[in-house]
């Protein structure tokens, strides 16, 4: 018999920004909604997920929901913020942190970051509350926390709501306190790439009772929970079904370690990038972040649409950081933010998901190396 030749290594397969990782409880606890057929908004795993975000949180209330955008639509309205009302966003955010002030027909008013964290720039927020501003909406991006410290006595002072987007936070911590903990609401989201993901999902955390309930009672398009089609406020339908709690129940079995590994690839990328001209996301002290994605910033004067393409060509996505809010058509003022705008056009996500492997990432890391050598800037 001739021997068979060794086949021609082929093209190594594409490393992805996110991958979801299932390899937990997913397919038994799904399978168990299946055959016992509780595959809508009742079943036991809703209450055990938001059991579980309360554990993993340390926050009083939990309410599962559809997805992250709809959580903030619902805090946001359950505290009143309607038309005529002001609230302070940073404006380089995911989209939906945005949208969601002007889904109240209230008006978001933008501020700027800080350097170091990329996060709500206090001082530039407590400089834009107006007799109309109702509340801020702080977004800890990436996985790093927003300073509560100073945005919590900001709040506290001049009598503001605050609803803290925690949709890129689950599992970071401020002075040992999960965020989501320090407003009146915290919010989730468990979209396919986020670090605990049920493919779409969301969830709102609270310690008052009274504005839970409410919540809760939105929610279920407002009926009475003690009298059934009896509505007396308005509502919605954002619940959470038993299969998208089933998926997140198992994923947040396993958080302990997916933290860990998430920790361990952003203290990886440090070693691996010592030598670029590239700076990291700096969350201020006290933070324990939750490396959602490691994002770096460019040097000044890099190409990054080209980075982006010579990453590409070796096999490696890469995404960037959102636009900023203002210069959206429907948002745009005219207003300059120079913070934000410069993050905006130099950030750049990595490959972060917690089962790449440390030869994908030196994989990322040489694409990277490769590509601003390309340019003449390493
Ligand atoms: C993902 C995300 C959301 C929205 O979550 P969805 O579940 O996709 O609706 C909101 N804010 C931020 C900062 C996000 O990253």
């Amino acid at each position: 018999m001739t021997p068979l030749r060794a086949a021609a290594p082929g093209p190594l397969p594409n490393i992805p920004v996110y991958r979801p990782d299932l390899s937990g409880n997913e397919r038994r606890y799904v399978l168990e909604c299946l055959d016992t057929t509780w595959i809508s908004s009742l079943g036991g795993f809703i209450e055990r997920f938001e059991g579980a975000v309360r554990a993993a949180t340390g926050a009083e209330h939990a309410t599962g929901l559809c997805n992250g955008t709809v959580a903030l639509h619902l805090a946001l309205h359950c505290l009143g913020v309607g038309p005529g009302d002001e609230v302070i966003v940073p404006t380089f955010t995911y989209i939906a942190s945005v949208n969601t002030i002007a889904q109240c027909g209230a008006t978001p008013v933008f501020a700027d970051c800080r350097e170091g964290d990329w996060l709500l720039d206090p001082a530039d927020a407590a400089a834009r509350i107006t007799p109309r501003t109702k509340a801020i909406l702080p977004v800890h991006l990436y996985g790093a926390a927003c300073d509560m410290r100073a945005l919590g006595a900001l709040a506290k002072e001049r009598g503001l709501g605050v609803v803290e987007d925690c949709a890129e936070a689950f599992g970071t911590t401020l002075d040992g306190r999960h965020v989501g903990t320090f407003g009146d609401v915290g919010t989730f989201s468990f979209f396919g790439n986020k670090t605990i993901t049920t493919g779409e999902g969301g969830m709102v955390i609270s310690r008052d009772g009274a504005l839970a309930e409410r919540m809760r009672i939105v929610r279920g398009q407002g009926q009475s929970p003690t009298r059934r089609y009896w509505h007396e406020v308005l509502g919605f339908n954002y619940r959470m079904t038993n299969i998208v709690a089933a998926i997140g129940l198992a994923q947040i079995e396993r958080l302990d370690a997916i933290l860990a590994r998430k920790r361990a690839l952003a203290a990886r990328y440090e070693a691996l990038l010592r030598g670029l001209p590239v700076a990291f996301q700096r969350p201020m002290d006290g933070v324990e972040s939750s490396h959602w994605l490691v994002s770096v910033l460019l040097p000044p004067g890099a190409d990054r649409d080209a980075v982006q393409k010579e990453m590409a060509a070796r096999g490696v996505d890469t995404r960037p950081v959102f636009f900023c809010a203002h210069e959206m058509p429907m948002y745009a003022k005219g207003e300059r933010f120079p913070v934000a705008e410069d993050i905006a056009a130099r950030g750049l996500s990595l490959p972060s998901y917690p089962t790449l492997s440390d030869s994908d990432m030196d994989r990322v890391a040489d694409a990277l190396g490769a590509a601003l050598r390309g340019q003449g800037l390493a």
